[in-house]
């Protein structure tokens, strides 16, 4: 067993520990990777971690010993000989705890059975509290840390769009772009890609999570590229829509609507701000252009260790804006059959205000071609 003091981990565990605290739980099982590898920073596959009032546990199994003992922030090492749930049931036994709360979302049901089995066996007489959110709350305020790497996706992601303004060209399919901007992020040091990239071109572009296929690009037609990269586990997510040689109408229009819409809530956001007041601020935008019909989604989403996380920044968020957080966004304007647009940043809010972290381009969407032969 090791037992590493070391930041950040000890304060999220502290914060945890009130938390459970305020619910009357002895224990919190948390079995979501993510948040394991917020709370003690292990990113093995298989690893559960269990917080009480005086002892942080990590239980994983035998080939992640080296990994957990190189990863770990503050917790000791516990290995599951005889699988996860015996672990979990042997530890609240020799303990005697009473309230074991685990994670509602992420949890499966079979596995709780298996749980609740586990621990009659050993005789404790322990609850089972299914609990909702208590570690995805406290990682919506990023600290400097997760926000420098943050940071760092986010310059990776411009990286990309550079990259694909550089090779895009007439004839050129959709599915050929993505592996381009798929390639140049693993090269250039992304870790895994938090989703598919999205490369969306003509008709397409009217599907807000349209697949890359064998489609060829046209001059004048709108190309929507959604990517995003991972730096140390967190995410970011851009997109830019982009022409080749001009925008063909209506889409000059619809780039010129969805720009302003994205720069009003860019520039009005505040900290304070109910999420739907600053969905308002695009939204109004889109809808003076006429387009309200078309603005199909919410403006944005968390961003961190997942792509899609707290806060939600939708027409019906419940959430609050607060310095600290971190999240995308993301007008978009869609016309069936026809085609989209769509424009967006992962922001920050700090000092009141949001700032973005993506610095791609977006005044001008036009890439003009050498003539010659296709680059590739
Ligand atoms: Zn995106
Ligand atoms: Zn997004």
């Amino acid at each position: 067993m090791s037992s590493v003091s070391r930041p950040p981990f000890d304060g999220r565990i502290v914060a945890l520990r009130r938390a459970l605290r305020e619910r009357k739980l002895d224990c919190l099982l948390v079995s979501s990777r993510d948040n394991v590898r917020y709370l003690v920073g292990f990113a093995g596959s298989a690893g559960w971690v269990l917080v009480s009032a005086d002892d942080a546990v990590l239980v994983t199994d035998a080939r992640y010993t080296t990994q957990a003992a190189r990863d770990m922030g503050n917790a000791s090492v516990r290995l599951a000989d005889a699988g996860l749930t015996a672990a979990v049931a042997s530890y609240i036994s020799t303990r005697a705890l009473t309230a074991l709360g685990f994670e509602g979302e992420h949890l499966t049901y079979a596995t709780v059975k298996v749980l609740e089995s586990a621990i009659a066996d050993s005789g404790a007489r322990c609850e089972l509290r299914a609990t909702e959110g208590i570690v995805e709350d406290m990682r919506v305020a990023k600290d400097a840390g997760e926000l420098d790497a943050i940071r760092r996706a986010a310059a990776l992601a411009d990286g990309a769009i550079a990259h694909a303004r550089a090779v895009v060209h007439c004839g050129m399919t959709e599915r050929e772009l993505a592996w381009h901007i798929e390639r140049w992020l693993r090269e250039q040091g992304s870790g895994p890609i938090p989703f598919g990239i999205i490369v969306a071109s003509g008709p397409n572009a009217a599907l807000p999570h349209a697949m890359p296929g064998d489609r060829v690009f046209a001059e004048g037609e709108p190309i929507v590229i959604d990517l995003g990269a991972t730096w140390q586990g967190y995410c970011s997510d851009l997109t830019r829509t982009l022409f080749l040689q001009r925008m063909a109408p209506p889409f000059d229009e619809v780039y010129r609507t969805v720009l302003a819409a994205h720069k009003a809530a860019l520039a009005g956001v505040r900290t304070g701000m109910r999420a739907v007041e600053a969905d308002e601020m695009a939204r109004d935008v889109i809808r003076r252009g006429g387009l309200e019909d078309a603005f199909t989604h919410g403006l944005g989403h968390g961003v961190g260790l997942e792509i899609h996380e707290k806060p939600g920044v939708g027409r019906r968020s419940p959430d609050v804006l607060l310095d600290h957080m971190v999240f995308t966004i993301e007008p978009g304007v869609y016309l069936p059959g026809q085609g989209g647009v769509r424009i967006e940043d992962t922001v920050v809010l700090l000092n009141g205000r949001a700032q973005s972290l993506s610095r791609s381009d977006k005044e001008d969407p036009i890439v003009m071609m050498q003539s010659g032969p296709h680059r590739a």
